[in-house]
């Protein structure tokens, strides 16, 4: 058996399609031809997105798609604890403000500064809330009920940045990269009712599972600067990635969970052999 450690980590907001099975079965590849350990991990943070029968449907979609996994699936709103004591670090840090803005507020103020300096995933956050003073940060969050009023904890890059100097991480396809954080902005780490966000609970589990080899899609690429720094404030050992190309659709489309036709299930309604599937998914043989 050899060191290293995959994982698939998809998040339960609908069915599986074949981009997933594509980066399932990269993931599951890459460990089982090194002898490696595959890790199979549920992100369910957001109740609002996730559910059961969706766990449910996926488990058993990767299953009759031929993917086995290692130890015990980890089922990320089983750990809340866990991303509490990565978030209370960064707080003792001073890396953390309070945001009090609403996505209103955001738009608003962007549309007011006229022009907003724009990331990978669009406009960053304007920075409104980061030299609020600490009596107004206690004022507001006291007053944090009020309709309207929910805050959210934000990483300050530039001072996390100021604390760790400058950082390198390794993607197998595109080599060695300095990490450019910023490109992401003032990034929510936690909600006032998830003590978390998917930058702080990926970072968080891959150090806790052992990861050595993130591979993900290459629509991530960009989180991973983020998770460089993270990794860096958290004092955690930073894996290898590699980040794969999408699967498109006929018109060049990134698939997403809302191409009913091309999920799994729906794969497999139709009479598609799993050994098809795959073939599809990009790993014939
Ligand atoms: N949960 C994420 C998703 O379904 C993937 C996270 C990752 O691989 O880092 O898009």
């Amino acid at each position: 058996m050899s060191d290293l450690v995959t994982r698939f980590a998809p998040s339960p907001t609908g069915h599986l399609h074949l981009g997933h099975a594509h980066s399932a079965l990269f993931g599951w590849t890459t460990a089982r031809s090194a002898a490696g350990r595959f890790l199979l991990r549920i992100e369910d943070i957001d109740p609002n997105r996730c559910r059961p029968n969706y766990e449910r449907d996926l488990i058993e979609d990767l299953a009759w798609l031929g993917l086995d996994w290692d130890g015990p699936i980890r089922r990320q709103s089983d750990h809340f604890d866990d991303f509490r004591t990565a978030l209370a670090r960064l707080e003792s840090l001073g890396v953390l403000y309070p945001c009090f803005c609403t996505r209103k507020d955001i738009a608003a103020e962007i549309a007011r500064a006229g022009a907003a300096p724009h990331g990978p995933d669009g406009p960053l956050y304007p920075g409104t809330c980061r030299h609020r003073s600490a009596a107004e940060r206690a004022e507001r969050i006291a007053h944090g009920d009020a309709p309207g009023n929910s805050w959210a904890l934000r990483l300050d890059v530039e001072a996390a940045r100021r604390l760790t100097g400058p950082l390198r991480w390794h993607d197998q396809v595109q080599g060695w990269q300095d990490a450019t954080p910023e490109l992401l902005g003032d990034v929510v780490l936690a909600r006032k009712d998830t003590p978390t966000s998917y930058h702080l609970s990926v970072t968080v589990d891959d150090h806790l599972q052992g990861v050595t080899l993130v591979t993900r899609g290459e629509d991530l690429f960009f989180a991973s600067h983020l998770h460089r720094l993270l990794q860096a404030l958290l004092g955690y050992d930073p894996p290898d990635y590699h980040h794969h190309g999408l699967l498109r659709n006929a018109a060049g489309e990134r698939l997403a969970k809302r191409d009913r036709a091309q999920s799994l299930r729906s794969l497999r309604d139709e009479g598609r052999s799993p050994a098809e599937v795959r073939a599809m998914a990009g790993f014939a043989g």
